[in-house]
């Protein structure tokens, strides 16, 4: 391809939407272009990086035995009722009507339709196991779209769903796909790990994440360099800190004016933070607002509180629960904004960290202004109707497994594998018929890459400040050949040919054969990443032109007629072909 004919404008500012790495050099290289927040075009560049990760990632699919199909994005309401996610999915999904009033949704995700798909026309036991997969675009209206392809409101993903006729047969194609993403994560060039994941809204019960390793990343992992544990912080469970034992002493109100937070009170007391209840108010809201209530958590004063956890105990939508207006739930629960405790609280949901249960004499909030409850004991001073883990793990915390200090780690989330077991088929009536003609519950599990935020991942693992180093695997193209001046014969006989001979043997190739200063041509080569230049210039009089790759910071010279070989068998050995 010819850079003279190609539709591309790369920039030479920072645009002002960009905050991080992958979004700056995406936009810069003219590879994307914004719409509107969360919604992005692919310009030529862009959708051949594109393209390629999906050609890896159907590569391996199909080594798998899973089979590629294709829904529509546009969903009927009925399906999702039936699952029961039409309400549990929230405000994240794209609604609308059609002429006729009736609902449907852009698809977030396509559990509904590929179960719906699989229970009318699969009957036998003999048609399973089974695995069908798409690449396709998706839609979620994301509370806050950010980092561009990061996470966006409209993006590519491939989604898998597995069927199966037992547990066994899950556990099977679950390490199957496993196997497959370690493939397609380390041929795209990345550094990531599996962690353990939640199975948030999509449901069922064993998950994992596959994280490429990136400060940017909004997802936080811990991790032990003891044992094999690593889950998102969100799934990883917490050691409850037990103290030594205390005698219970009566409880005693205290005066404490002003002392709003646990820093306040507990320098106030003089008491050390671990012997103090944090409080937490939330309203739960139901479909209705006589299914609302108010929630009161509690936890010990230094921990911090794991959303996801409490989530998960409450048993709802993520999107049904938000802090409090305390002066709201003041007057139907007698909490008090700053001097919430468990004693005198009434009229909410109690949910209590299962720590504070061993915990003796810690200080409360009195549900009284300006006052504290000292010697506060669980059991004999306030129960919970919820009393389990939690806590948001931290750096240094105990490992869950085996104890050792762990340690935190950011990533982005690439993929997410998930046994669904019978959630779906059992909600929507997925049979199949055994051997014995009886009917058996499907067994599922669903697989998602995101193939638009696993572009951006790989620029966010590999750029430098001059731009993008794209892995050979996923480069739009292999190789730029700069023509340094195209007014001179020489130069750009011999940057044809090489050209040409680069095309002949199967090589991706730019020729950046514009009329433009030396300088521009190198800034846009650096910019746009391509692994492998080669540079025609004066010294194409004595038959030497410049190689460099990306990656490397000093070029050599070699002799311009080897330049296509050299070049073509460094790609290929990249590619291992
Ligand atoms: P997140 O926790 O980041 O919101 P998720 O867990 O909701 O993601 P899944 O439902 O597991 O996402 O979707 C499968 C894959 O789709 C994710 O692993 C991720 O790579 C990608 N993905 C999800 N949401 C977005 C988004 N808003 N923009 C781009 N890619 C996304
Ligand atoms: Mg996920």
């Amino acid at each position: 391809m010819r850079l003279s004919k190609m539709y591309i404008r790369t920039l030479r500012e920072v645009p002002n939407e960009a905050e991080i790495p992958s979004h700056i050099w995406l936009l810069r290289a003219g590879m994307i272009r914004k719409l509107v927040s969360g919604v992005y075009g692919f310009m030529p560049l862009g959708l051949r990086a594109v393209r390629k990760i999906e050609e890896i990632v159907r590569q391996e699919m199909d080594a798998k035995g899973a089979q590629e199909i294709l829904m529509s994005a546009l969903q009927p309401a009925e399906l999702w009722q039936e699952s029961g996610r039409w309400y549990a999915y929230g405000p994240e999904m794209w609604r609308l009507k059609d002429r006729n009033e009736r609902d449907f949704c852009l698809g977030p995700t396509h559990e509904e339709i590929f179960t719906d798909i699989v229970r009318s026309e699969v009957s036998s036991y003999r048609q399973l196991p089974l695995n069908l997969y798409q690449i396709q675009t998706k839609y979620r209206d994301e509370k806050r779209p950010r980092f561009g392809l990061m996470r966006s409101r409209e993006f590519v993903m491939k989604d898998a769903y597995s069927f199966d006729r037992d547990w066994e047969g899950l556990d099977i194609s679950y390490r199957e796909m496993y196997d497959a993403y370690e493939k397609i994560f380390t041929r795209c060039g990345l550094t990531f790990r599996v962690v353990e994941a939640d199975s948030g809204a999509i449901g069922g019960s064993v998950s994992h994440e596959f994280t490429a390793l990136s400060d940017v990343g909004e997802t936080e992992i811990a991790y032990c360099d003891n044992c094999d544990m690593a889950a998102t912080t969100e799934r990883a469970a917490c050691v409850d800190d037990i103290p030594p034992q205390e005698t219970e002493l009566p409880m005693k109100k205290v005066a404490t004016p002003g002392t709003k937070t646990i820093e306040e009170v507990s320098d106030f007391l003089n008491v050390d933070r671990k012997k103090t209840i944090k409080a937490l108010l939330f309203k739960v809201f139901g479909e209705t607002e006589e299914m609302s209530y108010y929630v009161a958590v509690f936890i010990r004063g230094d921990r911090e509180l794991n959303m996801t956890k409490l989530i998960n105990a409450l048993d709802i939508p993520e999107h049904a629960i938000e802090f409090a207006d305390e002066n709201e739930m003041s007057a139907v629960t007698g909490c008090v904004g700053g001097f919430t405790g468990p004693v005198g609280i009434h009229d909410c949901k109690i949910v209590v960290d299962s720590e504070l249960v061993e915990h003796k004499n810690l200080v409360a909030g009195a549900c009284e202004i300006d006052h504290h409850i000292m010697n506060v004991n669980y059991n004999r001073d306030y129960k919970g109707d919820i009393v389990t883990d939690l806590k948001l793990i931290k750096a240094g915390d105990k490992c869950p497994v085996c104890g050792t200090p762990i340690k935190i780690a950011r990533g982005i989330e690439v993929g997410q594998v998930f046994k669904l077991g019978t959630k779906y088929s059992e909600s929507m009536g997925a049979y199949y018929k055994d051997e014995n003609m009886e009917d058996k519950l499907i067994l599922m599990g669903c697989y998602g890459i995101g193939i638009t935020r696993t572009l951006a991942a790989i620029v966010e693992q590999h750029h430098d400040e001059n731009g993008i180093l794209w892995p050979m695997s996923v480069a739009p193209y292999h190789v730029i050949v700069t023509v340094v001046n195209v007014e001179d014969e020489v130069q750009k006989t011999m940057a044809e040919s090489i050209y040409h001979e680069l095309l002949s043997k199967g090589i991706e190739t730019l020729i950046d054969d514009r009329k433009e200063r030396p300088g521009v041509k190198f800034k846009d080569a650096d910019i746009l990443g391509i692994p492998v230049r080669i540079t025609v210039g004066k010294k194409a009089a004595e038959g030497i032109v410049e190689y460099k790759l990306r990656k490397d910071k000093h070029h050599t010279e070699i002799n311009g007629n080897e330049a296509a070989a050299i070049a073509a068998a460094y790609v290929d050995s990249e590619l291992g072909r």
